[in-house]
């Protein structure tokens, strides 16, 4: 066995983990720790001691990291529906004053957005 650590070395962000993202994109230098990397997305500081950027890229790999991954990209998608579900209120709206104000249309319709 080496009897050396491996150190965290910034030019390992180049590299590639197995979701084909650049180790960069997610993790960075730990700052308190020559041994480690941080994962921005756990938030946690990654040992890379025994073997280098093949830790780093096995953490991506991880249960909790694509939980975490997962998660964000759910909350993305429910403000984007949530502005779907918005426009189509808006829309309804409009059409419910088409209904009961078909005799005498007094608003424009045709807001520019
Ligand atoms: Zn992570």
């Amino acid at each position: 066995m080496p009897s050396g650590k491996t150190k965290f070395y910034p030019s390992w962000m180049e590299k590639m983990d197995n979701r084909g993202k650049t180790l960069g994109s997610w993790c960075k230098r730990d700052t308190g720790n020559e041994f480690a990397g941080y994962c921005t997305v756990c938030m946690k500081s990654i040992s890379c001691s025994n073997s280098g950027a093949n830790q780093l890229i096995s953490h991506a790999d991880g249960q909790k990291h694509k939980e975490t991954i997962m998660k964000y990209m759910h909350d993305n998608s429910q403000k984007c529906l949530l502005e779907v579900l918005q426009s189509q209120a808006a829309l309804r709206v409009v059409w419910i004053n088409y209904l009961y104000a078909s005799t005498s249309i007094t608003q424009g319709t045709g807001t520019k957005g």
